[in-house]
This record gives structure tokens, sequence and C-alpha cells, in this order.
């Protein structure tokens, strides 16, 4: 039986085993053990975490699917450099962008950057412009590596090397869970990975304009992100279920 066959419950078992296995490997070697468990899909940010990852699989030519979730939203800055790491690691990174019917009703009902207004709204794009294309990335993976960090968030802290994500009946593999941001940076600084020049100017964890401003000296890595809310705790609905850490965004009525 392969990955692609086993039912959630086998694929939960496998995690924990996977779990323990990654702590002793390095970076290339964590992701080598995903792409050898079925076909496996990165979804970068373009963040300085998920650069070091890009370049990984660009060097080692690793089998793994690299895509991005082109939102409509995102810094020109980020949008460049989806060009230059393609360029730098010879790799293809897909674009997935939101559905223009999904984008006018959302603007209709809520206005276009109705997401200031209450958390219901701010959910109900990032559903639309992130979570749905997501999902597109995600079909008919068996794998989906990510660059999160215990140490970017406290909703984070835990992270393990390897999960079941029984959302999307996904092995969810964290390959930099235990890289701090100081061994994020000098790698870079080694490798001479291209990052966002935006993180030199205050921004640590970057999303789309509109939601991410730079943080002050002592503020948590995300704190810039949706500065506006008060929840510690907020996140996109990427790496949480939709129905658990926040409220589930109410669909959005297609554009008659
Ligand atoms: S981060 Fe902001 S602009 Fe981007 S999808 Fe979410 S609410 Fe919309």
């Amino acid at each position: 039986m392969t990955l692609h066959d086993a039912a959630g419950r086998d694929r939960l078992e496998l995690a924990a085993t996977l779990d323990a296995k990654l702590e002793s490997l390095d970076l290339a070697g964590r992701l080598a053990l995903a792409a050898e468990l079925g076909h496996a899909v990165f979804t970068t940010s373009l963040g300085i975490e998920d650069q070091v990852i890009s370049a990984a699989i660009g060097t080692h030519r690793l089998p793994i699917e690299v895509s991005t979730l082109e939102t409509g939203r995102l810094f020109q800055e980020t949008v460049d450099l989806i060009g230059e790491t393609e360029e730098r690691y010879g790799i293809d990174i897909r674009r997935f962008r939101p559905e223009q019917d999904d984008v006018d009703a959302y603007a209709a009902q809520y206005g276009l950057n109705g997401f200031y207004d209450s958390v219901e709204a701010r959910h109900a794009c990032c559903h639309v412009r992130k979570l749905k294309p997501l999902a597109k990335a995600l079909a008919g993976a068996d794998v989906w590596v990510t660059g999160l960090r215990r140490g970017q968030s406290g909703n984070r802290a835990t992270t393990p090397f390897a999960e079941y994500d029984a959302e999307r009946n996904l092995i969810k593999i964290n390959p930099l869970a235990d890289w701090d941001i100081d061994t994020i940076n000098a790698h870079v600084e080694r490798q001479a990975i291209p990052v966002n020049p935006l993180h030199k100017r205050g921004y640590p964890s970057i999303g789309c304009e509109p939601c991410t401003r730079a943080i002050k000296p002592g503020e948590p890595e995300r704190a810039g992100r949706w500065w506006w809310e008060n929840d510690e705790k907020r996140e996109c609905g990427l790496h949480v279920p939709e129905n658990a850490a926040q409220p589930v965004a109410e669909p959005v009525p297609q554009a008659s």
C-alpha cells in the first residue's frame, strides 16, 4: 500500500513515526524524506523561512512541487521575488489565484477592504483569496511541506516536524520547526539566498500588503499581521482547521 492509498488512520500513525525520524535529519534530508512519501507540495509565501526551503529544493533538485498563493493583494516586492527565486534556483513556482467571481462577490458584500471591519469579514477575505486557492494547490497531494517554525508565535510553539492534517487528509511536514530566527538569518547569509527586502524594513512576517505592518522593537514576529485585531492567536486559516481556532468564514455568494 502506498501513502496515496493509505487511509486517514494509517497516515495519522505514519506522521507520529515520521516526527522522530525527521528530528535526526538535516534540512535536505528532511525534504528528501518528505518527497519519498508521495506527491509532495511546498506552499511558499516567499517569506524568509520559505526561501530557505525553496533554495534547498532547487539546490538538491528534489521532486517537490513549489506553489504560491497569489492573492492579488501582495506587496510588489513579494511578487518580484517569485520570478527571482525561479530564476536563481531553476524551479517553477506554480501561482494559484482567487476566482474573480469570488473576489467580486466579496467586494459587493463587504467592500474591497472590508476585512478591517470585522473578524468575520477578514476570514471571508482570506477564505476567498487564500483558502480556496490553497485547496487547488494541494489537490492530489499526499504531503504538504510548510515553513512553519515554533519561534514564529505562541500559536506555533508546539509545531511538530510531521503531523496529520485530518481536514485535508495530508501529512504535513514542517522541516524548519526547530530552527530559530538567528539560525535562519545565518543560513540565508551563508548561502546568499534572495529574500524579501521588506524583512530589513521591519517586516519579519509578510502577508498581504493591506494586512501587514512593520513591527516595533520587542514585538513578536507576527505582531504586524492583522494588527488591528486583538486575538493574539490570529491566523489566516491556512494552518488551523477552518472550524477550530477561529470563526468560520461565511460562504461568499457567487456573483450573478
Ligand atoms: S491577508 Fe488580508 S487581503 Fe489577504 S486574504 Fe487575508 S484579509 Fe484578504
